[in-house]
């Protein structure tokens, strides 16, 4: 669809399972499991879903999948990663927009120690470089120092700190609640909303993560969005969401909460 200046489509760039309980935090299963199934080890599938958009004479894309090369066989066996990256020509992408440096967002930035994207600059929030060089034990196992390590030495990391147009009609939009200094990406209309909104079932504001550092935190960051996102007409754009790539704001009708609305077409 068009955004903006720019054309945008989802990019998907394979699967992965994370443990179901994990991924709703203090959301009992019966609320869950019938919109997200869980397997025999109680994990549910996820997409590693990258946007991309087209225009202005870049080829921008938003978060870079898991990756291969930075997993171990362990690592790989228990998440169910099956990644066939992106399937892009690595050289025509200009710009590639980290929402945080976790593996499974940032993860296919870098192959075999190299940036995979050999022409493109990689922007991400300062505060959330410096998180991922000194994470809290919670959540040490999801930024892979390669991954940062790699980026910054090749001198293409360009740092944005806070709010801020990366790119002429490109916004990021800080969010502190799933981890520090994580940004979502807004084109046009069309939100990126990256581990603030990872699943439909996540536009329910109190449904947060148990993987999210400061989940009251996050609460607040995503009623704001929604609630703007509402009166300016704003598309969603889930990440993990293994069904729905995008969708509108809508309200329950009896109880005036937030719930995902009708799904939009994000596959050209
Ligand atoms: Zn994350």
């Amino acid at each position: 669809m068009q955004a903006g200046p720019y054309r945008v489509r989802a990019v998907e760039t394979g699967r992965f399972r994370l443990d179901g309980g994990a991924m709703f935090g203090t959301v009992p299963k019966v609320l869950w499991e019938k919109s997200n199934p869980p397997d025999a080890r109680n994990r549910i599938e996820l997409a590693l879903r990258c946007l991309l958009a087209e225009g202005e004479g870049r080829r921008i894309l938003v978060d870079a999948g898991v990756g291969g090369a930075t997993f171990g066989p362990k690592e790989a066996e228990m998440y169910a990663v099956e990644d066939k990256g992106p399937g892009l020509d690595p050289a025509s992408i200009t710009d590639v927009v980290l929402t945080h440096l976790h593996f499974d967002h940032a993860g296919g930035a870098v192959t075999q120690g190299r940036p995979t994207f050999p022409n493109a600059t990689y922007w991400v929030q300062r505060r959330n470089l410096e998180n991922a060089k000194h994470p809290n034990e919670r959540e040490k196992a999801s930024y892979l120092p390669q991954t940062w390590q790699v980026l910054e030495a090749s001198g293409r990391l360009n740092l944005v700190d806070g709010p801020a147009e990366i790119l002429p009609g490109i916004h990021a939009i800080p969010s502190d609640g799933h981890t520090v200094g994580m940004q979502l990406v807004r084109v046009g209309p069309v939100v990126y909303c990256a581990d603030l909104i990872p699943l439909t079932a996540h536009v329910r504001v109190p449904f947060t993560m148990g993987y999210d550092i400061h989940p009251g935190l996050l609460i607040e960051e995503k009623r704001r969005l929604l609630e703007q996102g509402e009166k300016e007409g704003w598309i969603l754009f889930f990440e993990h969401d293994p069904s729905v790539a995008a969708c509108r704001i809508a309200r329950d009708k009896v109880r005036g909460h937030f719930v995902a609305g009708t799904p939009v077409e994000m596959a050209a």
